[in-house]
């Protein structure tokens, strides 16, 4: 109807023709769950491409985080972020976990390292970070806290597919990482996820897992849960990251030009790349100061959207806020001032492998005329 709406994300999709070879052939297979031949093969690509030593395949990207509790028999207090989307925190709630909120360091995002300690007590038994946006956490200082206080660590990276520092996958930090793979991130299996481990055998107890626990036909070796993948999303996974880095390109491309046309405009704060780090440019945050930009966050979210341009104001409420959570003494608005700021701040702008040249100037003109 000629109304252009220019999406905050666009799910990248096989092509058809590609698709259907693979369709044909698990038809004729008539395997279409329960570790088949493509779940096997994505798993094996999935670990080459990301360089990890062990994933293993689930139905989404909460199940991971939940099932990584449970694997490593985490209870009593964990101690998270509340810039996050709510998953993170639901997988303590549904591990029966007390979350513990500490607030973000402001240049990255994430869980500020210098915080956590005093959060500690003798119940805290984890860290569950998140590498916000795909920025890395500061994965040394925080391992040297659990380290220290004989903690666990659970990163969710499900923003962080296929981001390295110094050619290094951060999705080998800490004990465990899980991915998502849903739809509006950067590699999709329609719905989807990944728990990455370091070691065969809790790649085996973690595969039990996910299957109710069965070690083969007759034996249930643990308790589980049923989180697999199956064949269709596997095949349409196998063909969508043969063209992963062509579409992170583009999405490189337009956070470019996005820094090049907002770094003169007042009020307009973004964060630039870093050269050890390889980027999956999954987010492009802008943080709204309202008062030198003249306008608040929301009023810019909401005009942008009247023009059929839709933002994304990820983290936004915090987590902590959520009525299940806001009785926690860690919710308190004093204790997280920086995750406050950002939430306030804060508009992800449309970044995605189908936007032209024309759609991105769009968006620039909305933020700058
Ligand atoms: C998307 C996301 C999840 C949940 O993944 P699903 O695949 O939607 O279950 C968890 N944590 C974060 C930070 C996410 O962005």
């Amino acid at each position: 109807m000629g109304r252009n709406i220019i999406t905050a994300t666009s799910p990248l999709m096989p092509d058809l023709n590609s698709f259907n070879e693979y369709l044909r052939d698990i038809w004729e297979k008539k395997w279409i769950t329960n570790n088949g031949s493509y779940h096997k093969l994505l798993e094996k690509e999935l670990a080459d491409y990301l360089g990890v030593p062990y994933i293993c395949l689930f139905t989404n990207g909460t199940l991971p985080l939940i099932t990584a509790l449970q694997a490593l028999r985490i209870t009593g207090e964990v101690i998270t972020t509340p810039y996050s989307f709510v998953a993170t925190t639901h997988a303590l709630w549904w591990n029966g976990i007390k979350p513990v909120f500490v607030d973000i360091d402001p240049e990255t995002g994430n869980i500020d390292p210098e915080k956590i300690e005093a959060a500690i007590t003798p119940k805290t038994t984890a860290i569950m970070p998140v590498h916000v946006y795909g920025q890395p956490c500061r994965i040394v200082e925080i391992q040297e806290i659990a380290d220290k206080y004989g903690l666990k660590i659970i990163y969710d990276a499900a923003h962080a597919f296929g981001v390295k520092k110094d050619g290094e996958s951060i999705l080998n930090a800490g004990d465990i990482s899980t991915l998502s793979f849903h739809a509006t991130k950067v590699f999709n299996t329609i719905e989807g996820g990944a728990m990455i481990v370091k070691d065969e055998k809790t790649k085996q107890r973690i595969d039990y897992f996910k299957n109710f626990g069965f070690a083969n036909e007759t034996e249930v070796v643990s308790p589980g849960i049923n989180s697999k993948m199956d064949e269709i999303r596997a095949a349409y996974g196998l063909i969508n990251l043969k063209q992963v880095d062509k579409a992170i390109d583009v999405r490189q491309k337009v956070a470019k030009r996005y820094r090049e046309a907002l770094k003169c405009v007042k009020g307009v704060k973004f964060w630039n790349d870093h050269p050890n780090i390889k980027h999956n440019y999954s987010y492009f945050p802008i943080f709204i100061n309202a008062e030198e930009y003249g306008m608040t966050r929301d009023q810019l979210y909401f005009k942008m959207k009247s023009h059929n341009i839709y933002g994304r104001r990820y983290f936004y409420p915090l987590i902590s806020t959520f009525s299940m959570y806001r009785g926690l003494p860690s919710a308190n608005k004093d204790n997280l001032p920086n995750a406050y700021k950002m939430a306030n701040e804060v508009i992800c702008l449309p970044i995605h492998h189908e936007l032209t040249k024309e759609d991105v100037e769009k968006v620039i003109n909305e933020i700058t005329k």
